[in-house]
């Protein structure tokens, strides 16, 4: 470690940045925000700095450098782009033995301005003491990917609770373990998802809740006759959508919640990479529902969820692409709301987004398709779905979930219902996954082409006319493979 990392206070210190142009207005963008009263020195000051130091508590000079300004200051910064001066700057500092940083230049730095994530009031600092700057920004985004927002709002309210915590919990053993149950559990939960006031209130109800239990304790140490045991605590089930099998398509809260499962109860959709990015100890139990192979009946999942839930447990249900599309997520809460469950629902990329983005297959297109509708192949009893009559505009795309071992049935049916046999149609099968393949084909061809070469499902299919363009705008990388021009390829070779 050749730096220290220090968190200065500048709140109110008189601060001098020499020169006036972008290099300056961003070290005034940050050190304004910490409440920096801030000199810039130039003999000429950029319209963005003016428009942005405007407070009485900071101060333009238009002159040139001159020894006398650095005098007093907490700290100072040289960013011209006159070498020369910037080399005067940090001799007279140290001539006062001010700290100074000429930006750009670590020789020339007392000290460095980190990468930094602002979750006031927490703040990390990351810095590579000048060596990969650039390494140190992509730790920050790594890390801001990994911190939710809430972090600051719950900081904040444990610093507000801090004093009456200390008083109602005399150990440092037991404020520490207050303190974890609180930053882990639901407190931070409800934070996290913006519901600030039941944070504060499910805190407040938390300290109540140990207190009662110190003096409890403490009556019974007196009389020496029973032991007492913690209340149980009820856990929390997170209805996580996985996305459609990438592990880059998670959103930052599903992510976040699959590493702080007790369990995992997941589909069959979800990929293995998916899976293991779940926290490692958590128990990861399969459920899923594969065509004509109930590995476990929907009741049966929800009574495993509940129970697990009721002995404490944060239990993840991780579902392939979006919870609330063709996922059952909705029967499952329903099943949760009976049982008085806590839960969180979160969103996740459905397969028809990825298929669309990873095939060049708009869903819309002003040219071509003015809307979408999400079908399924399958009503819930298991029978065909067959109400094709409203799925005859020519303008619309319809993409069909659960559709590829039904092609037959749903290419005729929408051809008699009225669309056009040389209505456009591509298949996407095992989307955003390594192995993904598109066919296209029309209405009239398509059962004939899959038939000659079947693709593996999972598999959607996506029908009118943007599957088209599937041809100019596909990005032929590695992962994308389109059956009919491998097949061309081939027969080239
Ligand atoms: N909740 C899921 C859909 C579950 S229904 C979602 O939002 O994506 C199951 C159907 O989804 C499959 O039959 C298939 O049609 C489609 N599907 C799921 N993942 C897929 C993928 N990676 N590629 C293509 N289709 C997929």
């Amino acid at each position: 470690m050749n730096t220290f990392p220090l968190f200065f206070k500048l709140d109110n210190q008189p601060v001098l940045i020499v020169g006036g142009g972008e290099v300056a207005q961003r070290k005034a963008d940050l050190l304004s925000r910490a409440g920096a009263c801030i000199t810039i020195l130039a003999p000429k000051i950029s319209d963005e700095i003016q428009a942005l130091l405007t407070d009485d508590r900071h101060a333009l000079i238009t002159e040139h450098y001159d020894k006398k300004y650095i005098e007093g200051k907490r700290i100072v910064i040289a960013g011209t782009d006159d070498e020369a001066l910037n080399h005067q700057v940090h001799a007279d500092c140290k001539a006062l033995n001010i700290p100074v940083n000429v930006v750009d230049t670590p020789p020339l730095c007392d000290f460095i301005f980190p990468a930094i994530v602002d979750r006031n009031p927490i703040v990390i600092g990351i810095s590579s003491n000048g060596k990969a700057p650039v390494l140190a920004r992509l730790t920050r985004a790594r890390l801001e990917t990994l911190i939710p927002q809430g972090y600051g709002k719950l900081a904040k309210l444990a610093g507000d609770m801090r004093d009456e915590v200390k008083s109602k919990i005399p150990t440092l053993t037991g404020r520490r373990q207050f303190w974890e149950k609180a930053f882990e559990g639901k407190v931070s939960e409800l934070m996290f998802a913006g519901r600030s006031v039941e944070a504060e209130q499910a805190l407040k109800q938390q300290l109540e809740q140990t207190h009662q239990q110190l003096i409890s304790n403490s009556d019974i140490d007196q009389n020496a006759t029973h032991s007492a045991k913690p209340a149980k605590t009820t856990g929390e089930v997170y209805i996580v959508g996985a996305g459609p099998g990438d592990p880059e398509l998670l959103t930052f809260k599903a992510l976040r919640l699959m590493q702080q499962a007790d369990i995992v109860y997941y589909d069959a959709l979800v990929s293995d990479a998916v899976l293991d990015l779940c926290r490692r100890d958590a128990d990861k139990i399969f459920v899923g529902k594969k065509r004509s192979n109930h590995a476990v009946a929907q009741q049966g999942i929800n009574q495993l969820m509940i129970d697990a839930a009721k002995s404490g447990k944060r239990v993840v249900r991780l579902k392939g692409g979006d919870p609330f599309m063709f996922g059952r997520g909705g029967e499952e809460i329903q099943a949760l709301r009976a049982a008085s469950i806590p839960y969180q629902v979160v969103p996740g990329i459905t397969a028809a987004g990825a298929a669309s983005c990873y095939t060049g297959i708009p869903l819309t297109h002003r040219d071509h398709s003015q809307s979408v509708r999400f079908v399924t192949g399958f009503l819930k009893s298991g029978e065909p779905n067959n109400g094709f009559e409203s799925l005859t505009n020519p303008h619309e795309t319809i993409v069909f979930y659960m559709g590829l071992h039904s092609l037959v049935r749903l290419t005729t049916g929408l051809i008699d219902a009225g669309r056009s046999p040389d209505t456009a149609i591509a298949i996407v099968s095992q989307a955003s996954l390594p192995t993904q393949q598109v066919m296209t084909g029309t209405l009239q061809n398509i059962v004939a082409k899959h038939d000659a070469n079947p693709l593996p499902t999972p598999a959607l299919l996506i029908v009118g006319e943007v599957a088209k363009l599937h041809d100019e705008l596909a990005w032929f990388g590695e992962h994308i493979v389109n059956t009919d021009q491998q097949a061309h390829a081939l027969n080239m070779i």
